[in-house]
């Protein structure tokens, strides 16, 4: 087995929003489990900055209560912890404001890779821009991280790409979806693109459907007022699924290269074909099992926003034509599960007589709860009795089939932040992509406001709306039974 991890040079890392959620739940305990891997340089340093008055004794306490809470116990070492947090310093900065710029450019130390991620909202975003050049902090090597949201509608977006290109290149711009680092993701590309197996039948003539489900057992608990402005639509088909979808229906890139991949992603996104309603349904969930439903989550008890979206997708070209790519997605549901499931066409003819026992052979790429592949062959029924036929799965869980030293693998914000230092852009949006993702959802939203579609009612703990099922029956297939 040939194993190479491309080293990453000592580094400069600074935390806008450094004390916010996300630096505590995602970044602060991935950087952690990097260093204890031995991925992060020990001379490297993370600057966390946000307006609280802290000192660097206090970031630190932030930071290593944030790894007693969010890092695994048996990785909680005590000597790793003190050295890693040795790494820390904290600088207090109001980025709308003056006080603290200097102070940051003083730690920033020269000849090192640099890199600043925006943790904070992206109404921020210019400001932090600006100011890293006014105070000659960022230099044209600095690469900057933004997280999603990138905008709400094809509008914003182009104005947030506008005001980071005001002050960084293309190349410098990290886009994080998160999805993208997911270790199952990428594997999705190893085993369409290093293997002469699956792409010959990677095509509408051999593939029935392609069904992507991401579903959350969750609901929107103390996060109503940001999710009414958003729904599954821009929260997640937007960004998450229309990235799965890309690298699943995207042509060989000429090479494993940033903008060959993310040329080839962008062409799917334009061969999209607009979503007509009857291909969608949008719901809500409703009150049940002791919690409240959405609307009592909603500051806006007539809230219209789907917590729950399904729809059936098309894409116009040669490799596409026919197959139709199914999407769903949705909170409080049955199971928190998430997989691709690509549906092969059964043979055209049965030599053995028995048609209705002929099954298609379905390659399910798993997301969650555990990583993994499976691939569902018939074979023949042991035993006597004549050729009787059975399914079964071809079933490759990464932990099991990699062993002990690949058991652990990055989370994918760890591998991203990593990317980052890198400088490795492959698994990052590009601007151009976001905009195009945003052209194609934008007259999906603008028809059902026009409208004023409301969401269907489910349960929680269903499978959603009844009237998905039927997004499927009409066509004669149906979901793939997710527990
Ligand atoms: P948050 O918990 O509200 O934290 C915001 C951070 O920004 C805090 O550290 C805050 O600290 C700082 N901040 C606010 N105003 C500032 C200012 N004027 N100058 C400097 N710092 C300022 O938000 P979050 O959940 O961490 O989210 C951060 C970003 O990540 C958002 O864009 C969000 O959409 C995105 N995101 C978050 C998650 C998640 O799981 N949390 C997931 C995906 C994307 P002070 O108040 O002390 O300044």
């Amino acid at each position: 087995m040939v194993s190479r991890v491309i080293p990453v040079e000592p580094f400069d890392l600074v935390i806008f929003g450094g004390t916010g959620d996300l630096a505590k739940r995602k970044i602060l305990p991935g950087l952690y489990r990097r260093f204890i891997a031995g991925q992060m340089p020990a001379n490297s340093q993370i600057v966390g900055a946000a307006r609280a008055d802290l000192d660097t004794d206090g970031y630190r306490a932030l930071a290593r209560a944030a790894i007693e809470e969010f890092v695994a116990k048996d990785k909680q070492d005590e000597a790793q912890i003190a050295a890693f947090l040795a790494t820390l310093n904290y600088t207090s900065i109001d980025a709308t404001g003056i006080n603290g710029w200097s102070a940051l450019r003083t730690l920033m130390r020269p000849g090192m890779v640099s890199a600043f991620y925006f943790s904070v909202a992206p109404s921020l975003f210019g400001a932090i821009a600006e100011r890293l050049h006014e105070h000659g902090i960022a230099n044209p090597d600095s690469r900057i991280v933004v997280e999603k949201p990138f905008g709400r509608d094809l509008a914003t977006a182009k104005a947030l790409n506008a005001v980071l290109a005001d002050h960084f290149t293309e190349g410098q711009i990290y886009r994080i979806d998160h999805y993208l680092g997911k270790e199952t993701v990428q594997n999705l590309m190893a085993v369409r693109f290093a293997n002469i197996l699956f792409e010959p039948i990677w095509k509408a003539q051999y593939i029935d459907n392609v069904q992507i489900t991401v579903g959350e057992t969750v609901g929107v608990e103390g996060r109503g007022a940001y999710y009414d402005k958003s729904g599954a639509m821009r929260d997640m088909v937007q960004n998450h699924m229309m990235q799965l979808l890309c690298l699943i229906a995207m042509e060989p890139p000429y090479k494993f290269d940033p903008n060959a991949v993310r040329d080839e992603k962008l062409k799917v996104i334009r061969a999209l074909d607009p979503v007509q309603p009857a291909d969608i349904v949008r719901g809500q969930y409703l009150a049940g099992g002791g919690q409240g439903g959405y609307i009592e989550h909603s500051e806006n008890p007539a809230s219209k926003t789907e917590s729950y979206i399904a729809m059936k997708v098309g894409i116009s070209n040669w490799r596409w034509m026919g197959t139709p790519f199914y999407l769903r997605t949705g909170k409080r549901l049955r199971s928190r599960a998430s997989e691709i499931a690509v549906t092969f066409k059964a043979p055209p003819h049965s030599i053995f007589g028995m048609s209705d026992s002929m099954h298609e052979n379905v390659l399910v790429i798993r997301l969650q709860p555990d990583e993994g592949m499976t691939l569902t062959v018939m074979i023949k029924e042991p035993g006597p009795g004549g050729m009787r036929l059975t399914e079964v799965p071809l079933d490759m869980s990464f932990a099991e089939a990699l062993g002990a030293d690949h058991a652990d693998v990055p989370d994918a914000y760890e591998r991203l932040i990593m990317d980052v230092i890198r400088g490795n852009q492959t698994l990052f949006m590009r601007g151009d992509e976001v905009e195009a993702a945003w052209a194609w959802t934008d007259p999906i939203i603008q028809g059902w406001e026009a409208r004023g579609d409301k969401p269907k009612g489910y349960d929680p703990g269903s499978a959603g709306p009844d009237d998905a099922l039927m997004l499927l029956h009409r066509d004669g297939r149906r979901w793939r039974d997710i527990r």
